[in-house]
């Protein structure tokens, strides 16, 4: 992959799509600056999409279900937390432009994983 050399310019992009601040209508920065990574508010809908298909063989609910109190289910799932760690890997690979196909790629196993696993893994 390469990036064309524009680590420089001023407006914050999101690390995953690469689209600038300006054409997203929310940015979200990594917890920590060490390197600040950014997501916006379109790959978020994607990954929730992506773990909500997990979620959807099981359940015949309507489209628009409001989740009230109770945490997300996946955000429990024993592969959630480390799923989200190797994003944030990736991420911040990505954010310095360093190759990142060995974190996607443990992103792309661990995605794939979660989504096959059985709901109630212990
Ligand atoms: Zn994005």
């Amino acid at each position: 992959m390469r990036w064309p050399n524009a680590l420089k310019a001023e407006s914050l992009r999101c690390s995953f799509c690469r689209k600038s601040q300006d054409s997203v209508s929310k940015l979200i920065s990594s917890p920590s600056d060490y390197p600040r990574a950014y997501i916006c508010n379109e790959c978020i809908s994607v990954c929730v999409s992506v773990l909500e298909d997990d979620r959807g063989s099981s359940e015949t609910s309507d489209a628009n279900v409001e989740v009230a109190d109770e945490p997300h289910p996946l955000l429990s799932h024993p592969l959630a937390s480390r799923l989200l760690a190797a994003v944030e890997r990736w991420v911040r690979q990505e954010s310095l432009g360093i190759d990142s196909a060995e974190e996607f790629a443990e992103v792309r196993d661990i995605a794939v994983r979660l989504m096959r696993a059985p709901g109630a893994t212990k």
